[in-house]
């Protein structure tokens, strides 16, 4: 079963090939903690965006490799954009905005991003 999900409004949907996931990431970075992110990072080849051309902005800080995008209608984050260590283009999937995800199911990992 793919992994789907959409803001609140439903202006910005996505969906991403292959199993949903069972555990995510929660950071304690400067934007992480204040969004409240589960994510679950995934290539961008397995992620389709279901979003009209102009129904996001993104929000980019720090070295500004990473798209933080969000909805203009409503504000929700429902993935990232950027690019992995390697090269490869990569989704951060914001797990909170995702269907059918049990969030309390998830083993989540704390990651110290504040430190890195
Ligand atoms: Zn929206």
């Amino acid at each position: 079963m793919p992994l789907t999900g959409s803001c609140h409004c439903g202006a910005v949907g996505y969906t991403l090939d292959g199993d949903k996931p069972d555990s995510a990431m929660a950071c304690n970075c400067s934007i992480c903690r204040r969004k409240g992110y589960l994510l679950h990072f995934a290539p961008a080849a397995q992620f389709t965006a279901h979003a009209a051309e102009d129904a996001t902005t993104s929000y980019r800080f720090n070295q500004h490799r990473i798209d933080h995008l969000f909805c203009k209608t409503c504000g929700c984050a429902p993935y990232s954009t950027g690019t992995g260590p390697d090269g490869t283009a990569m989704v951060a999937i914001n797990l909170r905005c995702a269907d059918d995800v049990d969030l309390d199911a998830l083993t989540v990992q704390q990651h110290d991003g504040a430190s890195a």
